[in-house]
């Protein structure tokens, strides 16, 4: 039975991931930030172990990859996210939010990646999937704004690129992907996916990797997304 271990497991597509994942037998590594108020995620039925985890705590995340030593975990899902909705805007941009906002998202992923290769080589499939965003693409942007979260996610595009090619001899596929404009809290009522499409399209994409896809920058669709 393969493992996964996602990140922000809590709600949202995190969440969804964990339904998915636990629903087709894999055993689940859900982590969040604060497990006594996951009432969602204890309702999950299926082999999975609940851990707390802020992914801005690097001690943290040392001592959760100590815990796991003995995992193989097949697919690292870096999920964990935070947005700002650009209410500052351009000449208002609140720089101290940026910071907290670029560990989360840029950051923390690195460190994670770090602290679990050993786990991720041990395992069958070997894959890292980072969860990117439509508003990281450069060619793509053509409102402006969102300084913050576009930053936050062309610079995890950037990581997985550096990642895929440090990674490739230890036969480790590392991609980023887009989930769309999901209904979840981040997304909001009004977006045009449903979690569920957009997490069975991810979960297809990962299924399908090849080596010659570490690197890359993939739509949920499975379709692949300009830088
Ligand atoms: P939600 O806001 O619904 O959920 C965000 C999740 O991230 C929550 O579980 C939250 O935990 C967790 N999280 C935030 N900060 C931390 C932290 N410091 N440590 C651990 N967990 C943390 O967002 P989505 O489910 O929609 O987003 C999931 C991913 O998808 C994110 O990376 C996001 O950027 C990306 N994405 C989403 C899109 C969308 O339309 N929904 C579009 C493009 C990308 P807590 O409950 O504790 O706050």
């Amino acid at each position: 039975m393969p493992t996964v271990l996602i990140t922000g497991a809590n709600r949202g597509l995190g969440l969804e991931f964990v339904r998915q994942y636990a629903d087709n037998n894999w055993k689940v590594i859900a982590t969040c930030r604060d497990p006594e108020t996951a009432k969602d995620l204890y309702d999950i039925q299926g082999d999975k172990e609940i851990l707390p985890l802020d992914v801005t705590d690097f001690e943290a995340i040392e001592q959760t990859s100590e815990l796991l030593r003995s995992e193989k975990i097949d697919v690292l899902l870096n999920n964990a996210g935070v947005y700002d909705s650009d209410k500052n805007g351009l000449g208002k941009t609140n720089f101290d939010d940026w910071t907290k906002m670029l560990r989360i998202n840029t950051i923390a992923p690195l460190k994670i990646v770090e602290s679990f290769i050993s786990q991720v080589v041990s395992s069958k499939r070997k894959v890292i999937v980072s969860i990117s965003s439509l508003l990281g693409s450069l060619s793509a942007n053509d409102t402006g704004g969102q300084y913050a979260y576009r930053s936050s996610k062309s610079a995890l595009n950037s990581v997985n690129k550096s990642l895929s090619i440090d990674l490739a001899r230890k036969g480790i596929i590392s991609i980023v992907i887009s989930p769309g404009w999901a209904r979840t809290d981040m997304g909001g009522p009004n977006a045009a996916v449903d979690p569920i499409d957009s997490v069975s399209g991810i979960r297809r994409v990962i299924n399908n990797l090849k080596p010659e896809d570490s690197g890359k920058f993939f739509n949920y669709d499975g379709s692949n997304i300009d830088w």
